[in-house]
């Protein structure tokens, strides 16, 4: 586990859907597979706090139903070390720690928060924890002295908000911590069912663990281009979702040849959303038998993270040390 060091981090959401899979979680595994990085990926559960506070009683679920599904789609405990925030305690002192050094103003004029409380507007986010939001991600991210974060784009505020205290910090105290660079990778667009952005929330999403006929009535459900009213109107792969999933899923070759079917109304959209449900199954089959073992076999996924937070709890303390020292509130140690 020689190499650069990778953190991320993902709040428990409960089952992870395709959409989080290419968005985020295939570029874990493929960082993890190259082989040059040291990579720390860690449920973000004290995240889910800032905007769950008051709905507990599934967390445990869902934190469990979130590794399972990272170790199903090939995440390695031998090669990356996966845990949980809120076992690693240090992460909440650093957190005060930087507190105390970040401007309010920062934080409220970040626009993931902005956005993030229209679009949770439900619930009452005007909480001191919700704010600090990005405070205790600048911690998670620090606190290993990461040297890359891969994270969507919508995450580029907090990152950049993170270099912000690290610079101030270092000023303030002494170089102790590196500024973390984004690792961005392209992802696919790839839409739920219905042509909206793919969320639980929204019910059209198709999940990681989807199989069978639950997987086919998914795929069979998918819009396709609304032009293709007949079997004999042309259709255009490029805004059609089916397509953006043939392009993941499909050999490339096959894939040119339903672009050009599909223009010339030479392929039905049926048959395209069969052949696309038969390749998403083939190609998730050694992931969907390696959920099934470890859904069989929760203890293992407990006790999977509570080693890697054992290793993780390893750098932190070091880290805090160091902090400590460098605060200069280490006294009568
Ligand atoms: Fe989409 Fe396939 Fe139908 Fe073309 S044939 S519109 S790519 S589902």
């Amino acid at each position: 586990m020689a190499g650069k060091r990778i953190l991320s981090g993902m709040r428990p959401t409960g089952r992870l859907h395709l959409g989080n899979l290419h968005g985020a979680l295939q570029n874990w595994v493929d960082l993890q597979n190259d082989g040059s990085y040291d990579c720390f990926y860690f449920v973000a559960d004290w995240h889910a706090l800032t905007s769950d506070y008051a709905e507990t009683e599934t967390l445990g679920e869902y934190v469990l139903s979130m590794v399972t599904d990272w170790l199903g789609v090939g995440l390695d405990p031998e090669k990356s070390t996966l845990f949980i925030q809120s076992h690693i305690k240090e992460h909440a002192e650093l957190y005060v720690l930087f507190s105390m050094i970040t401007p309010l103003s920062w934080l409220e004029r970040n626009p993931t928060y902005k956005e993030m409380k229209e679009e949770l507007a439900s619930k009452d986010l005007s909480t001191f924890g919700f704010l600090g939001y990005p405070v205790l991600q600048a911690a998670d991210i620090v606190m290993y002295k990461a040297y890359g974060v891969p994270v969507g784009a919508d995450q580029l505020p907090h990152l950049e908000l993170t270099r912000e205290i690290v610079r101030r910090f270092n000023y303030l105290y002494g170089v102790v911590f590196p500024e973390p660079v984004a690792l961005m990778t392209q992802t696919p667009k790839l839409l739920g069912i219905d042509g909206r952005k793919m969320s639980k929330s929204y019910d059209n999403a198709i999940y990681i663990a989807d199989r069978g006929d639950v997987l086919k009535k998914k795929v069979a459900a998918m819009f396709t281009d609304p032009q293709r009213q007949r079997r004999r109107d042309p259709g255009r792969p490029e805004i059609c979702n089916v397509f953006a999933f043939h392009e993941l899923y499909t050999a490339p070759e096959k894939v040119r040849e339903i672009e050009t079917e599909c223009r010339r109304a030479g392929i039905g959209c049926t048959d395209c959303k069969e052949l696309l449900s038969a390749n998403v199954a083939r190609v998730m089959a050694p992931v969907h038998e390696r959920l099934e073992y470890y859904r069989g076999h929760a203890s293992e996924v407990w006790d999977i993270v509570a080693a890697g937070g054992a290793r993780a709890r390893a750098v932190a303390v070091e880290t805090m040390e160091e902090v400590r020292r460098a605060v200069k509130i280490r006294y009568g140690l």
